[in-house]
């Protein structure tokens, strides 16, 4: 199983695909979160990155193309993946496109994960996030048990800078310019599946699962 998850940042993506993880076996790619690491590790990779990110701007195609290039060849991805986060340009999922060729797969299944854009501004503002595991919080519709702590491993909670409400709206922005486009990409080819983003997350990832044909 090859999944795109597409959306526009705060649709849940992040979440989504964590419950795909655990149903599928496949291993869940994130752009966003191999980048964040490379800018917490100061790799060449996050100096050339961090600027591009905290203005809430796209790291260039070739940068995110390389990534993608080695990570689906790794062994855990042998039976599927989840992408989220990648493609987001129309470039980007040519060279996806190039890249699956090669490896003698395909896409299966492309989920838009669709969400108003002021419901977003408030998921993104309140979203807090755990330095060590990951794990995504909500100050408001899914706080911690304990203020600033992780639930889940008990590391410490941070606001990412890019979700400031002004590089959100930015965000928001390069969304509906360059990545909104692979929406018509992907239903030309018939391979894109829409669902409401909002509700619960397990209502969300029922109709994730309808969408995959399950
Ligand atoms: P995300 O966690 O997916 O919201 O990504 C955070 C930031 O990482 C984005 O605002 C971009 O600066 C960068 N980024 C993540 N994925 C990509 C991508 N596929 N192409 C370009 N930039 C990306």
């Amino acid at each position: 199983m090859d999944f795109i998850l597409l959306g526009p940042p705060g649709a849940g993506k992040g979440t989504q695909a964590k419950l795909m993880v655990d149903k599928w076996n496949i291993p869940q790619i994130s752009t966003g979160d191999i980048l964040r690491a490379a800018v917490r590790e100061g790799t060449t990779l996050g100096v050339e990155a961090k600027g591009f990110m905290d203005r809430g701007a796209l790291v260039p195609d070739r940068v995110v193309i390389g990534i993608i290039a080695e990570r689906l060849t790794e062994e855990d991805a042998v039976n599927g993946f989840i992408l989220d986060g990648f493609p987001r340009t129309i470039p980007q999922a040519e060279a996806l496109q190039q890249i699956l060729d090669g490896l003698n797969r395909a896409i299966d299944h492309v989920i838009s994960i669709e969400v108003e854009d002021e419901e977003l501004v408030t998921r993104l503002t309140g979203r807090r996030m755990c330095k060590e595991c990951g794990e995504s919080f909500h100050v408001v519709f899914n706080p911690s048990s304990s203020e600033g702590t992780c639930d889940r491993c008990s590391g410490e909670l941070y606001q990412r800078d890019d979700d400031k409400e002004e590089t959100i709206r930015q965000r928001l922005a390069v969304y509906s310019e360059q990545t909104q486009p692979l929406i018509a990409h992907y239903e030309e080819q018939g391979r894109l599946r829409r669902i409401p983003g909002t509700g619960s997350i397990e209502n969300i990832f029922s109709r994730v699962l309808e969408a995959a044909g399950n």
